[in-house]
């Protein structure tokens, strides 16, 4: 026999009601591309999401189809969120940056039948727009000059609306991989996995939100679902203050008048905030808690930006899994570590939320769990209620037959619990058998003040297999020599570890979620050949 407890279906119209009944007047503030700022607050988030929700029937949506949005963080996006799931669809947050065949392959594979976009990617739309099969109407988040503006489109509805009921387990939003091998995969996130995935955001072990908590989100809202904020933040009643545009000048001037306690991004983000503030001669801004995550966080930005007195939680974690998988928020010891070891705990990965399962496997042997012994790196596998079980229109399921999802990562974990990443499977180097973290090392490497970025890759090597070669970009202004870079590194990594060359590029490539393509580096150097 059950238990007789109340139906209460985790579905995120409750998310929206309970932020917008009992934080009503929290603000959410946001600057705008051009230059203007709005601020509503929760209570005006229903409305709108109500008024969207209308909106959608009434050009004829149902259960189940699938809202795109082409925009940056800014409220009327929030409203698009609520509003689309509200309407019992799933919202599609398609990544700007894309190429343009991810872009198209994207939008007709989810079958995207509503487009709502900023006026900025108005040429994207316009290049777009034919190859788009199944997109019927086009709508503005700004007012379009020749398409229906958001707010007027809404604007038509009463939101006299009840949020259309259904399973928990039915999606409400679908993020597609940046898809660095082979075609993009979409990963539909449920009403039940969101609930779930925002509960756990809000541990003082993540996020750490209370009612008092003013959080600035630089990671997009395209990218994982903005690491589940808009959800958290919700629950939490916070006030968010939105930016759409990420220019470090802008965002450096919203923190401080808004008085903005927390922000997230991945590290280029913070390293694009550290130079704004060293070419104005400006502090950091005084922020409480700094959420780094997307790729490793290097030393040098975690130790600044504690001296600054800024806690960072370093997150781990994929579209595949919502994204939260571990954070490294302070650990029961904390008060009692000098401030080197907490550099040096926090430069790991953090450790997995509730809800979250890690194991590591053996690389050469998938049977083989290994010991979470602190010192054997294997294939990093992941368990949980927001983890993906199939891809979207996958024929078939993404996870081992005991149900573990294999992240492509490898790392270890340490008794405590901490993971420690080492590399992404594809990208660690076989040096006579040996592996090499090109990751740890890049990280090394952008310790030396001159060099502005590091980018790691394994090249053929005849005796070896693979060798390292590490491409920098130097700092403006800064003359440094390969030989300078080598010593520098001699006493932070193994020696053996040590690259075979050092080589200098103008530019190393990014994906379209700002971080290194090793990919499009391996192409630009295919010819690159060790001496
Ligand atoms: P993409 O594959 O498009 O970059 P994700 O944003 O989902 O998509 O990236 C997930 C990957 O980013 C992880 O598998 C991992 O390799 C890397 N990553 C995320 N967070 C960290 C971190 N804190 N340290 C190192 N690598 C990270």
């Amino acid at each position: 026999m059950l238990g007789a407890m109340q139906d209460w279906t985790m579905r995120v119209t409750h998310v929206i009601d309970h932020a917008a009944r009992e934080a009503p007047d929290r603000e959410i503030v946001t600057r705008w591309a051009d230059g203007s700022e709005t601020r509503t607050n929760w209570a005006g988030i229903r409305t709108d999401a109500l008024k969207m929700a209308q909106a959608l029937q009434a050009l004829g949506l149902k259960k189940g189809d699938k809202v795109a949005s082409l925009a940056m963080n800014h409220s009327r996006h929030l409203v698009s969120w609520y509003g689309v799931a509200g309407m019992g669809g799933v919202l599609h947050t398609v990544n700007p940056r894309l190429f343009e065949d991810q872009l198209e392959y994207i939008v007709n594979h989810a079958e995207d039948r509503v487009m709502i976009y900023d006026a900025a990617f108005q040429p994207i739309v316009d290049k777009m727009r034919d190859r788009w099969k199944t997109v019927q109407h086009y709508i503005c988040f700004d007012s379009g000059e020749h398409t229906t503006s958001f707010e007027d489109w809404i604007g038509e509805q009463s939101g006299d609306f009840q949020w259309v009921e259904g399973d928990e387990r039915d999606p409400c939003m679908i993020c597609y991989t940046s898809g660095t091998t082979g075609n993009p995969k979409g990963v539909q996130y449920e009403h039940r996995s969101t609930v779930l995935h925002a509960l756990a955001g809000l541990q003082p072990s993540t996020f750490n939100f209370s009612a008092s908590s003013v959080m600035l989100p630089v990671v997009p809202m395209f990218h994982a679902a903005s690491w589940g904020l808009p959800y958290a933040g919700a629950m939490a009643g916070i006030k968010f203050v939105f930016s759409a545009v990420n220019d470090p000048s802008v965002l450096h001037e919203m923190m401080l008048k808004e008085g903005v306690t927390d922000s997230a991004g991945v590290p280029t983000v913070w390293l694009a905030h550290f130079q704004y503030c060293d070419a104005e001669g400006i502090d950091l801004p005084p922020l409480k808690a700094a959420t780094i995550g997307g790729s490793a966080a290097p030393r040098f930005m975690i130790e600044r930006l504690m001296k600054n007195g800024t806690r960072v939680q370093h997150a781990w974690g994929m579209t595949e899994t919502s994204p939260i998988g571990t954070v490294g928020g302070p650990t029961h010891d904390w008060d009692q570590l000098s401030f080197e070891e907490k550099v040096l705990k926090t430069m790991k990965q953090g450790r997995p939320i509730f809800g979250v399962e890690l194991r590591t496997i053996d690389l050469d042997d998938p049977t083989k769990v290994l010991p979470r012994d602190g010192e054997t790196s294997g294939a990093l596998q992941i368990r949980g209620p927001w983890v993906v079980k199939r891809y979207f229109k996958a024929e078939e399921d993404a996870v081992t037959e005991d149900g573990w999802f294999d992240t492509g990562d490898v790392g270890m974990l340490h008794p405590d619990g901490t993971l420690q990443l080492t590399d992404r499977t594809k990208d660690v180097i076989k040096s006579g058998g040996e592996w090499i973290s090109s990751v740890e090392l890049e990280n090394a490497a952008v310790g030396h003040p001159g060099v502005a970025e590091a980018a790691c890759i394994g090249m053929y090597h005849p005796k070896w297999d693979e060798r390292p070669v590490l491409f920098v970009v130097k700092k403006e202004g800064q003359d440094v020599t390969a030989e300078q870079v080598v010593n520098f590194l001699s006493d932070k990594i193994a020696k053996w570890w040590l690259p075979d060359a050092v080589e200098f590029v103008d530019d190393i490539p990014h994906t379209a979620t700002g971080k290194i393509s090793k990919k499009d580096l391996r192409d630009r150097f295919a010819d690159y050949k060790l001496e």
